[in-house]
């Protein structure tokens, strides 16, 4: 088996084993279990795209309906090496819990495309899109499951999706994915949702655990489009970002990294590395520096049985999809690390999707403000609803966070009931 393979097996396992925990604290019934367990509609296809030197490259490629109880099927879509259909249904089973902690009326999907558009040009990526696009098109649309970004996808690759869907049904239909550019329909503040989102749950944990933000020591894993964001927003709050990593490499400073050059520096040349004013360090003493709040915002199960014993930080913000495995969260645990599960922790990002579809369907547009206020309003409250049901039942955050999101999915189908 490929490396690949592991890591994305892997990550369905935990899926499943996050579900049965929840389920059991919930004593679901036998019969609500095999309902909404398992995704209920998959859909691989085969993607050949003719590549700038001349030849047809076959990628393969996979949208994933979880859930579609409480709403249309809605997640983010990956461009990654490791895509594997088993990583696209756990991602995809993630995104039913995390819809409903934040109760919005969305079930979850999601999709992945196994390429490695680093090495791709934009013609050859816009291609590979469109085709893409035109083989998953009888699911999708915005009544039935609606994509948005994920790890190396953008507002770019969405207006695309928007134009290919749009052309073929012969008029415009901007809600049938979020994280568009502004100019075709997308809402203020959806590009930097998901870390302003992560942002915000850390300032309720901050508040919950009594810790003050202000000169609290900071370091994170994955300086994408979440952990960017997120140590932006820490980092302004008077946090110290102290480490911070990126595929390419580490970067530290004891002192505090200056987060806005970082940024610039990431923007300019893809890479955190060779930033002046820091000093290069190893992936794994990243996570065993001493701090106050760890962010992992890369891949899943970063932190696994093996590393997790050296994580001292208070609090452990999930901004990526599983970043912990389940060794790793028994590990942490019984060290007592406050963590801020995924499903709750990153639920920003697809909360303002769901802000983007509403003004879509109303044409209507709101004011990066009004976006900003009522995300805080969602995400603070979700963080209190899992928060009660942790101290309240005492189990931990994740099974907290499950507990909600599958008991919210079970009772909507119960409702509805059987059909035929
Ligand atoms: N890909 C993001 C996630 O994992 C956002 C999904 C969306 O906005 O639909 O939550």
């Amino acid at each position: 088996m490929t490396t690949a393979a592991v890591i994305a097996g892997n990550a369905y396992d935990v899926a499943l084993e996050n579900f049965d925990s929840a389920a059991d604290a919930l004593e679901l019934s036998p019969d609500i279990r095999e309902m909404i367990k398992y995704p209920e509609r998959i859909l691989t296809v085969t993607v050949p795209v003719r590549m700038d030197d001349g030849h047809i490259h076959r990628f393969e490629a996979h949208r994933v309906q979880h859930s579609t109880v409480r709403g249309p099927a809605k997640g983010g879509i990956r461009f990654h090496p490791q895509v594997t259909l088993d990583e696209v249904k756990a991602l995809a089973t993630w995104m039913t819990w995390k819809c409903a902690v934040v109760n919005i009326p969305f079930g979850g999907g999601k999709g992945g495309v196994t390429c490695d558009p680093k090495h791709m040009s934009q013609g050859e990526l816009e291609h590979m899109t469109r085709r893409y696009t035109s083989a998953i098109l009888p699911l999708i649309g915005p009544q039935q499951d609606i994509p948005a970004p994920d790890v190396y996808t953008n507002p770019q690759t969405m207006a695309w999706i928007m134009d290919t869907y749009s052309m073929t049904k012969g008029y415009p239909i901007p809600g049938v994915v979020t994280g568009k550019p502004i100019s075709l329909g997308g809402s203020l503040g959806r590009n930097e949702a998901t870390g302003r989102g992560v942002f915000y749950t850390i300032q309720s944990a901050c508040e919950h655990l009594h810790l003050t933000l202000k000169g609290a020591t900071v370091v994170v894993q994955g300086f994408g489009n979440a952990g960017s964001i997120a140590a932006q927003l820490l980092h302004e709050a008077g946090a110290k970002v102290i480490a911070v990593s990126d595929s390419t490499g580490c970067v530290y400073n004891r002192n505090g990294l200056d987060i806005p050059g970082l940024m610039h520096l990431k923007a300019l040349t893809g890479k955190v590395e060779g930033f002046p004013d820091s000093e290069a360090i190893s992936p794994r003493e990243l996570l065993t520096l001493p701090c106050d709040i760890l962010v992992p915002a890369a891949l899943e199960n970063t932190i696994d049985g093996g590393n997790a014993s050296g994580v001292t930080a208070k609090i452990v913000a999930e901004a990526a999809n599983g970043p912990l495995t389940p060794a790793a969260d028994r590990i942490l645990e019984r060290k007592g690390s406050f963590i801020i599960p995924d499903i709750l922790c990153n639920a920003g990002g697809v909360t303002v999707s769901y802000f983007e579809w509403v003004q879509d369907e109303q044409h209507l547009f709101w004011e990066a403000q009004d976006v900003y206020n009522r995300l805080e309003r969602v995400m603070k409250t979700a963080f209190r609803d899992v928060l009660k049901i942790h101290t309240e039942r005492k189990v931990p955050m994740r099974i907290a966070a499950n507990m909600l999101g599958v008991g919210r999915v079970a009772e909507a189908v119960q409702i509805r009931g059987i059909y035929p």
